[in-house]
Order: structure tokens, then sequence, then C-alpha cells
């Protein structure tokens, strides 16, 4: 049995601290740091909110590593936050038994703790970005609907570590400023305190926190809806890889009550490839950043992501610096869960090139192994 305990939770204008403790220490949770987030608008103090964030980053990874869980929350009893919970766990966890226990501690009271949401009748459009090929070929598509691009940056996360990635943030606010297009952002610190792989915290973590951590700004902006743009090599991954941002689990992670906004998935029906053909003919792919590595140059050349949009350009005969895309950075075959599709759609909508497939793969062969003898050298 694993407990987890959220305790103390304060609203300091722009940013809420939400401390929790776990009993049955997991090394991979940090205890004695609370979980932050900060807005650029003061929050309402949603004792209940706060809690479904605690619980969205830590509940199901606890559930994966102990079939008990006992949680204790400060708010009173809120029967749809079991109700949600339980069928979230139901269907992420469908080939296994698992029990979780509520406890509620009432330090909080409901008149205070379920104040936030109104955004059941809004109607503006909010779109997760993160200036890559999926969300910014959806915002291609609707920007004339003002959308509000939202942004959850946090450390060590992903791609979205705001420190290490400048280029791309110059990037979307220039194309904000270009289309009138406005963001808001969210800081957190969870990634750092569940220490696990990103393929874990995939799995079991970042759906959650785009969609809690994201509800105060559809409540202050007038947000109905909240879109996830994926391509179909996504969405035909397994379903175990990433899924709590899977096209087909998102839909698990909604509140289904009034007030509180949709999360959708949007556009699993384009291969990634295709996306990137129909941006080509906008302005829009001049503010392309897909690169893992978040280096000093827009593109580092040496991840799957830079390999891949490489080969886009070469397949739809798109001009690298377009994309300000160095020379020199050449498509290499992938074959992990979701990036092999990848490769069998442009294969299937251009055609498969099996002699310079064995021309590039001879190449990066030659350039690791040059770097291999440099590294001895030295
Ligand atoms: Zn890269």
């Amino acid at each position: 049995m694993i407990e987890l305990t959220v305790g103390t939770i304060s609203f300091k204008e722009t940013e809420v601290h939400v401390a929790y403790h776990i009993a049955g220490q997991l090394k991979e949770i940090e205890s004695g740091t609370p979980i932050k987030a900060t807005y650029s608008f003061p929050l309402k103090q949603d004792y209940t909110w706060a809690s479904m964030v605690a619980l969205g980053a830590f509940l199901p990874y606890l559930v994966s590593r102990d079939s008990q869980v006992r949680v204790t929350l400060p708010i009173e009893p809120t029967p749809w936050l079991q109700e949600y919970w339980q069928n979230y766990l139901t269907a992420m966890f469908a080939q296994k038994s698992f029990s979780v226990e509520w406890n509620f501690t009432a330090q909080y009271h409901t008149a205070e703790t379920e104040v936030l949401f109104a955004a059941g009748s809004a109607n503006r459009i909010g779109l997760f970005y993160g200036g890559g090929v999926e969300s910014t070929f959806a915002l291609s598509t609707f920007y004339h609907k003002n959308p509000l691009l939202i942004s959850v940056n946090g450390k060590d996360w992903m791609n979205a570590d705001k420190e290490k990635s400048p280029i791309k943030y110059n990037l979307i606010s220039e194309l904000m400023q270009k289309y009138q297009l406005s963001m808001q952002e969210v800081s957190m610190n969870v990634r750092s305190l569940l220490k696990d792989t990103n393929a874990v915290f995939n799995r079991f973590v970042t759906g959650n926190l785009f969609y809690f951590l994201s509800a105060p700004i559809a409540d202050k902006f007038g947000i109905g809806t909240l879109y996830l743009s994926t391509e179909l090599e996504y969405a035909l991954s397994e379903e175990e890889h990433d899924q709590s941002i899977h096209p087909q689990f998102v839909n698990n992670i909604f509140v289904k009550n009034p007030s509180w906004p949709l999360f959708m998935s949007i556009y699993m029906g384009f291969p990634k490839v295709s996306m990137f053909a129909k941006l080509a003919q906008t302005d829009f792919i001049k503010y392309i950043y897909s690169c893992f590595n978040n280096s000093s140059k827009r593109w580092c050349g040496a991840c799957s992501k830079c390999f891949r949009i490489s080969e886009f350009c070469d397949r739809i005969h798109l001009d690298r610096s377009v994309i300000g895309m160095q020379e020199g950075i050449t498509g290499r075959r992938e074959n992990t869960p979701s990036t092999r599709y990848s490769w069998k759609y442009m294969d299937k909508i251009y055609g498969r090139k099996y002699v310079r497939e064995w021309v590039l793969l001879g190449k990066h062969a030659i350039k690791k192994f040059k770097q291999k003898i440099l590294h001895l050298e030295n």
C-alpha cells in the first residue's frame, strides 16, 4: 500500500503551492518540495482544483507502482472527484486490478473548494502550442478564430524548458506578433518532483498536467475546449506509449461536469509528413521548431526529430533554409513505436527509395565512426 496525502494548499497571487506526502517512500518522488504552478494572472482559490492537480501529478503513477493506494485530501468529499478517478484509472489500467481508498479531512470547506469554473458555456478555442509540426499545422487551419495558445512549461520537461530553448520561444513570439495571437503560459515543477523517465512521465502524467493546469486559463479566458493536435502516426502507436496524451486516451481526462472544459485530440487523421507538406504551402512553415535537444542551434542535427524533419524536406522538395535548417542533416530510418509509422507513411505517399536509404545509412555510419576516432584522439 502506498499513501498519498495532500496537505496545505496555498494561493499566493499568481502562484499555487500544494504540499503532499507519500508514505511508503518511493525514491522516484521528491519529498519536502510542494507542487508549484505559476500563472500570469491571480488565481481563484479553488482547493478542489488544486487537489486535482496533485492527483493528476501522482495518482496514476502510484497505481502503476502498487495496486493499493490510499489518498487523503484536505477538502470535503466531492462525489464527482472519486467517480472521475475511478473511471480514469479503470481506462488506464484495464488489465490490472487496483483499489483506491479515499479520505477527506475537510481542512477546506466546500463553499470555498469549488468556486472556479464557468468554462462550460464558453466557446473560445484553447490550443496547446509548442511550435512543432502538429500544433503549428492546427494553428494554420484556425488562426482566424483567435485561439488562445497555451504552453505548459517546466524545468527539465521535454523540450519545454524555457531556459534551455530561447530559440523556440523567440520563434513563437514572432509568430504571435505577426498573426496577433496571444499565449498563456503555466510554469510548473512537477517534472522534477517525479524523477522517472520521460516515457513514464508521458505515460502517466503529461496529459493530466496539460488539462488540470490549463483549467484556470480556460476559466479566465472563456475557453470551452482545449485542443491537442496529434498526427496519425501517434494515434497508431501502441496505446501505452505516451498513454496520457494518446488520442485514444485523452477523452478520459476531461471532467464530465458542465463547468469544466473539454479536452480534445484533433487532426490525427493526418500523417505528419502531410501536415508538413500543407504547412509548406503557408507562411507558418517558417516558424517550425522541432528539435529534442534545445541546443544553441535551432536544429541540433543529432536527434530523431531533426532527422525526420530533414527527410520531410527532401520528400516534399522544400529548401531547408526556409525552416532555418543547416545543410548536412540527413534522415535516418527509425523504428520506435510512433516514429516507424512516419517512415511508412512517407514511403506510402512518396515511394520508398532503397538506394538512397543505404547511402544515407552509410553516411551516418561514417559520421559516427569519425566522431569515435575524434573522441579517442581527445
Ligand atoms: Zn535536434
